[in-house]
């Protein structure tokens, strides 16, 4: 424990620190149907050339130029084919065949003209006068897209609705993802009553598991596992230590600040955890401690005021996270200030704020500060933070700053 932070620390070395604990958790190989908004943790290749063939992007016929270029207008009839259909061979050079978008290209012919360009009568199909197709057009050429074995999708790939279409032509049914894992959110306060319960005069509705879950699973951590534990330091190490043997990251609110009532930190500590830090230059969410147990699991105390353990688990902790699963991170967009700000304290500034879009396309970050960091009614109709850094009083209008969506 000797090089233990006791320090404060600022928001980069937290996070940092946090990111360079997190170890992930291995992979799973699902079903693709399982497979939306996890992360991929193999590569996808081609299982054949797209598109496999010379595929017809239009309903129309297809002919041969060189026929029309000699100044052949109508042409004979050879069939009908349909996508998914056996190619049907022109027969000669004035034949055409009746084509249906999707279908592959017949043997002979070399261009489509669409069926808005075409009159029909009986077996014959007649080019409108005055119509000149380009050679090739409307044929979506074999392999142009990709050829058989290349790069589809590669390890860390976030799975939304294109990726799921791009699996299907790596041709496997099952894929490889980065398995989650088993995440308790324990709120602790003997005054915490969930909602549904009676309430007593001096009780609140605990609220902030409901919060950090819901953070949670839209970033595809669903069946997050929520307790509710009393301040007592008994029922608090054994109740923990259970959790720890069973669950693969731990994540409190409340109890880690300095009342004689937040027993949290030394309760973690008596059950052997790896204090990493404590306490983090930065409003809200200042007593916000982390650590990792003997056996390499990591576990976030987050401090108890709604506001702040909500910034807390979306600047840190759902990050971490998602890292560790092995996903391609970009980094947080950077919006612009819609309004002044000042803010003495010399610390990381956490405001919340509404994105609103001016004409020119401007992302501007209006503020909407809470009243205290119990204030989480406020939040409601924000879109998240902006973080502002230390070391600077006066934020001005426009001002560029890194934004975190709730
Ligand atoms: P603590 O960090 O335990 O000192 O809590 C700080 C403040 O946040 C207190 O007013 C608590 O009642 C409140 N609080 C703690 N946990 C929750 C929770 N789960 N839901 C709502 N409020 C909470
Ligand atoms: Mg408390």
């Amino acid at each position: 424990m000797a090089d233990t932070p006791r320090r404060r620390i600022d928001v980069a070395e937290a996070a940092a620190l946090i990111r360079g604990r997190l170890r992930g958790w291995g992979t799973v190989r699902v079903p693709i149907d399982a497979a939306q908004g996890e992360i991929l943790r193999q590569a996808v290749t081609a299982e054949r050339d797209q598109p496999p063939f010379d595929r017809v992007t239009m309903d129309g016929i297809a002919i041969r130029h060189s026929a029309f270029a000699a100044g052949t207008l109508t042409f004979q009839m050879a069939g009908t084919q349909g996508a998914g259909s056996a190619p049907l061979p022109l027969q000669d050079e004035t034949s055409c065949v009746a084509i249906m978008t999707g279908a592959a290209l017949p043997p002979g012919a070399d261009t489509v003209v669409p069926v808005e360009r075409i009159t029909r009568e009986g077996q014959t199909a007649r080019i409108e006068p005055g119509y000149v197709p380009v050679a090739g057009q409307f044929i979506h050429r074999r392999a142009s897209d990709h050829p058989l074995g290349a790069t589809l999708l590669s390890s860390g790939t976030l799975l939304g609705p294109p990726e799921l279409a791009i699996l299907t032509v790596g041709g496997s049914a099952t894929v490889e993802v980065a398995r989650r894992p088993a995440i308790t959110v324990i709120s602790t306060g003997d005054e915490l009553v969930d909602v549904g319960a009676a309430l007593g005069p001096t009780q609140i509705r605990s609220s902030n598991g409901w919060a950090i879950t819901a953070a949670l699973a839209s970033r595809g951590f669903l069946d997050c596992e929520r307790v509710h534990l009393p301040d007592d330091p008994a029922v608090l190490k054994r109740e923990l230590g259970q959790l720890l043997a069973e669950q693969d990251v731990l994540i409190l609110t409340g109890g880690v600040s300095m009342g004689e009532f937040d027993y949290v930190p030394r309760v973690l500590q008596d059950l052997g955890m790896e204090l990493v830090f404590h306490k983090v230059l930065q409003r809200p969410g200042m007593p916000l401690w982390f650590g990792i147990s003997p056996d390499g699991k990591p576990v976030f105390a987050l401090p108890g005021n709604p506001v702040s353990s909500l910034v807390c688990l979306v600047r840190y902790v759902a990050p971490a996270l998602v890292a560790a699963l092995g996903a391609t991170t970009r980094p947080e967009p950077v919006v612009r200030l819609g309004q002044d700000v000042r803010f003495e304290p010399d610390l990381t500034y956490f405001l919340p704020v509404r994105l609103d879009y001016t004409v020119d396309g401007t992302c501007l970050a209006v503020p909407k500060p809470t009243n205290t960091s119990g204030d989480f009614v406020a939040l409601s109709g924000t879109d998240g933070f902006v973080e502002l850094p230390r070391g600077i009083l006066e934020f001005p209008v426009g001002y560029s700053a890194r934004f975190f969506a709730w």
